[in-house]
């Protein structure tokens, strides 16, 4: 049995996705979930794309203590640089560059020779090598290279000194038949490709992610990179859940399994869906809400019977638990901050204190507080930083017949107050138009949704909102017994990004 190494880039390829922008405060806290479901490597971002991303790579690196800190780079010494200066404390640190190496690519996007891209690659590995013990290189549209210049490619950047090599389809446009091929082609042309990793790197235009990275594991690949959920550009990545429950289930065909902590899968879903706003459909594989429902009359008594006739994987498998109530009004500091370890939180003293209060302050107005409503509690006060305007209070007057009116009041970051009033098309339209008044940002809300955390008329209610200005683009998210406050919460949050995305602009993007 092969243990496959998994390669996470929630944080950079999976950040990439449209509306998500994660700070490093949510960085640190989804890249020590990631650790504790035992990924071997976290992508945490592209040292060299903006300060803010250095300084989370940087925080990653510094926090994460088993798990090997990634940072990808260009293959330009620059670059290269700042992956350094951000993973320098790393206990495990590993440097990823790519540069292009498919016929399309060299021509219009680079306009370099085959030889001026081999040149290149060795050049930034060698440099690289300089720096990391760990240096992964990534042929970007491999999947779309020629075989014999790639084989010309890899046998170059192993002579040079990378550890691991990368083969990703970019653009999700392979069959599994052709991307496995790959890897055999490569094991059977370079010499000395045993002494490397060989990873894959799957995008789901088609559909085919997945079993793309599983075809690549069936033609040698010794790591799988992805992201959870599948996030990422365009239509996302390699979902890793599915990956690792794919060869847990089937380790009679695939000879291969993971080192997940697979209990830890239901929970870092969850987290990375509410950190990043990317709701999972209820259809996912996995980790979707209706993946264990039996809906069938005959399935249903099928699955009563003997579950092994309709249930191939259970959900206790991944961590999925049944609905149990915890903690209410008489429970103490003492038994909350156990349950906050239960739950996987490594919470400094002050934040356990903002935590409690706010846990409090949940219990007097909802009588059973469950784990989910503790998890959407804490990642709301703990995770936000940089809050230039923090909402005091929001005040509604509301009738059918009349047009609704709102008046806010914001405390910014200096102490002084703004208070602001306006009339809307609707509840949260007053509110938000109240919220533009106080705060002088002129922004475009291009999506709003709510979530029920959990069931019941006292549920707590999650918003999730995304917000434009000019070529910033963020989510923010409120969480309240109540929709309108939620609604407040996560419009003052996305404005609050805004305002920090706006003082650190994007120095360089990069895809792989
Ligand atoms: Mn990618």
């Amino acid at each position: 049995m092969r243990t496959i190494e998994i390669f996470d880039t929630t944080l950079r390829d999976g950040e990439q996705t449209p509306g998500v922008n994660l700070n490093t405060n949510e960085k640190v806290e989804i890249a020590l979930q990631l650790e504790k479901l035992g990924v071997t490597r976290i992508e945490a971002g592209f040292a060299a794309a903006s300060p803010g991303d250095l300084r989370s790579v940087a925080e990653v690196a510094r926090r994460v203590k088993t798990a090997t800190v990634v940072s990808l780079a260009r293959s330009v010494q620059g670059d290269i640089d700042k992956a350094y200066e951000a993973l320098r404390n790393a206990e495990n640190a590993c440097l990823h560059v790519f540069l292009a190496t498919s016929p399309i690519h060299r021509q219009h996007k680079l306009k370099m020779t085959k030889e001026q891209v081999v040149e290149q690659a060795v050049a930034a590995v060698k440099y690289g090598k300089k720096y990391f013990d760990q240096v992964e290189f990534s042929a970007e549209d491999a999947g779309r290279t020629e075989l014999d210049y790639l084989a010309e490619v890899v046998k170059a950047v192993i002579e040079a000194g990378a550890s691991i090599v990368n083969l990703p389809d970019t653009v999700g446009y392979l069959s599994p038949k052709e991307y496995g091929n790959i890897f055999r082609e490569m094991t059977l042309r370079v010499p000395g490709i045993e002494k490397v990793k060989l990873s894959c790197h799957c995008h789901d235009d088609l559909g085919m992610a997945v079993a793309n990275s599983l075809a690549a594991i069936e033609g040698g690949a010794t790591q799988v990179e992805g992201t959870i959920n599948g996030i990422g550009e365009r239509a996302g990545n390699a979902a890793l859940e599915e990956v690792a429950l794919a060869l847990e289930t089937r380790k009679d065909f695939y000879q291969a399994t993971t080192a997940f902590n697979l209990k830890e899968i239901a929970r870092t879903s969850q987290l990375v869906s509410r950190l990043t706003g990317m709701i999972v459909p209820g259809n996912k594989a996995i980790v979707g809400g209706n993946a264990f429902a039996h809906e069938s009359g005959i399935h249903q008594d099928g699955v009563l019977k003997e579950a092994t006739t309709y249930e191939i994987i259970n959900a206790e498998t991944i961590g999925f638990k049944p609905k149990q109530l915890v903690l209410g009004k008489l429970s103490g500091r003492h038994a909350f901050k156990d349950k906050l370890a239960d739950l996987g939180y490594h919470l400094e003293a002050e934040e356990i204190d903002v935590a409690f209060k706010a846990f409090k302050e949940l219990c007097d107005k909802k009588k059973e507080v469950s784990d989910e409503d503790i998890l959407a509690l804490v990642d709301a006060k703990i995770v936000h930083e940089a809050e230039s305007f923090k909402l005091d209070t929001v005040q509604l007057s509301y009738g059918n017949t009349t047009m609704p009116t709102a008046s806010v009041r914001l405390i910014r970051a200096d102490g002084t107050v703004a208070e602001e009033a306006s009339c809307g098309n609707g509840s949260v339209d007053s509110i938000y138009k109240a919220i533009d008044r106080a705060t002088g940002e002129e922004v475009t809300l291009v999506d709003y949704r709510i979530v029920s955390v959990t069931h019941g008329k006292d549920a707590l209610g999650e918003v999730f909102v995304r917000l434009q200005q000019g070529d910033i683009d963020v989510q923010g998210r409120g969480v309240s017994t109540d929709v309108l406050e939620a609604s407040a919460l996560a419009y003052v949050s996305a404005i609050n990004k805004v305002i920090v995305r706006r003082g650190e602009p994007v120095i360089a993007t990069a895809k792989v």
